[in-house]
């Protein structure tokens, strides 16, 4: 009977199509990139037609919102490893060690494990024992091993190496494709230290800022082209992101500065601080003096102090092991000065990530993603699951959800579409047989 016969053929189809991406050959490449402090903001002052065209082509989220603490190190690694930063436990942009007052830069610790390695895995590796091949070019913890594994290829950013170059930017990514179209890797993560090095030193609100999200654009275009020259087009997936925007820092005679040193004395009642670094400081109390400490900073203008156990659920750092006992927030634009004012940066971030000055970008587009898609903001914790998905492995324990971003999937909408049209034929099957 031809109807029937037709009628199998097209539930057939549609079943297959109604597949989960996971389930579906072949699989695609992904490239994840990261310009570190990229506010969700900085491409609307700009001319920026190819971030633009991105969003055509692709998708664009209105926003993201980096965890607490809004820092280079802590917020890349929940964006690779969708754990909060109470889980992942890299939880300052400088590497510490309360007990010994060991303090750490984190460009110095790229390729130490024991400020990495905290019993959580990385994208690279849950995807490298599934069988796929992975790099890190310049990506904060690419460069450390993880329960004893290191990144099939990690390039670890060169001590004092410019931010701005924007040859070596373009060489970046020619070296990128060709690891992608010779080599056959599968996921590649590449990091610009960029535009947050300009958000530092000028401010973000600057010409100088500008500038440099042009030449954003402008590599966004090379990139393009070149994925086009290594017929890379329909087999990779890229998504843009950052890890937290920037503010600029009020300054006198604008503010009463905050001089943490006029509320306490920090010598006699602390054993350990990083202050001066932001918007967000932390403190170890010397024994016994935790309530003092906490209620001198209580009085002090234009910040927030926290116990740790009393740290709002929401922040996702009250269970970390490495925080000390005494959390400092400021307040948007406030620095947390200890002794005196020597704090020279015009812009920085580390502020409670609901301001929108601490928000940052998503854009995605490959052969996976829908076209003109426009996404309400999510968490960055959810891009994890989302990068799973598109490389087709069963993700390890993680603090996101997929659901979040699926809308922007081709197979997403279409999918629970046809499958219910194959559901109404098959029913229509049973009822002709
Ligand atoms: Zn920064």
């Amino acid at each position: 009977m031809k109807t029937l016969e037709l009628l199998l053929v097209v539930a057939a189809a549609l079943c297959v199509a109604a597949k989960p991406l996971n389930e579906r050959t072949p699989r695609n490449k992904l490239l994840l990139i990261s310009f570190d402090g990229f506010r969700w903001d900085y491409d609307q002052d700009v001319d920026t037609p190819n971030l633009d065209q991105v969003s055509v082509d692709g998708v664009k989220a209105k926003y993201i919102t980096p965890p607490m603490l809004t820092m280079t190190s802590p917020s890349h690694f929940t964006t690779i490893t969708g754990r909060w930063v109470e889980d992942h436990e890299v939880v300052h942009n400088m590497m510490y060690d309360a007990k010994t007052n060991l303090k750490l830069p984190h460009k110095v610790t790229l390729s130490k494990s024991k400020w990495w390695d905290n019993g959580v895995l990385p994208l690279w590796i849950t995807a490298q024992n599934q069988g796929l091949k992975t790099a890190s070019f310049y990506f904060p913890g690419g460069g450390a091993n993880y329960s004893g594994q290191a990144v099939n290829r990690a390039l670890v950013e060169p001590h004092g190496l410019p931010d701005d170059n924007e040859t070596e930017w373009q060489e970046n990514i020619d070296k990128v494709m060709s690891w992608f179209s010779e080599e056959d890797f599968d996921l590649v993560t590449l990091y610009y230290g960029e535009p947050d090095n300009v958000g530092h030193v000028k401010g973000p609100e600057t010409a100088d800022r500008k500038k440099i999200i042009e030449q954003i654009d402008r590599t966004i275009g090379y990139l393009r082209k070149t994925m086009g020259q290594h017929n890379l087009t329909d087999s990779l997936n890229v998504i843009i992101t950052s890890d937290h925007g920037m503010t600029t820092i009020k300054k006198k005679p604008l503010v009463d500065e905050i001089v943490l040193q006029k509320y306490l004395n920090l010598l006699k009642l602390a054993s350990f601080e990083i202050l001066d670094y932001g918007g967000f400081g932390i403190l170890t109390p010397r024994p016994g003096k935790e309530q003092e400490v906490y209620d001198a900073l209580s009085r002090a203008p234009n910040l927030t102090v926290y116990k740790k156990d009393e740290i709002p659920e929401d922040f996702h750092l009250k269970k970390s092991k490495r925080l000390p006992p005494i959390v400092v927030v400021a307040d948007l634009g406030f620095n947390l000065n200890s002794r005196f004012i020597v704090y020279v940066n015009k812009g920085d971030h580390g502020f409670h990530n609901r301001e929108m000055d601490m928000k940052t970008i998503f854009r995605a587009f490959g052969p996976d993603f829908k076209k003109n898609f426009l996404s309400e903001p999510f968490d960055s914790v959810h891009i994890y699951a989302l990068m799973c998905e598109l490389l087709q492995i069963q993700p390890a324990p993680h603090n996101g959800s997929l659901a979040v971003t699926e809308k922007m999937l081709l197979r997403s909408g279409g999918s629970k579409v046809t499958a219910s049209i194959s559901a109404a034929l098959l029913l229509l099957l049973f009822t002709i047989i």
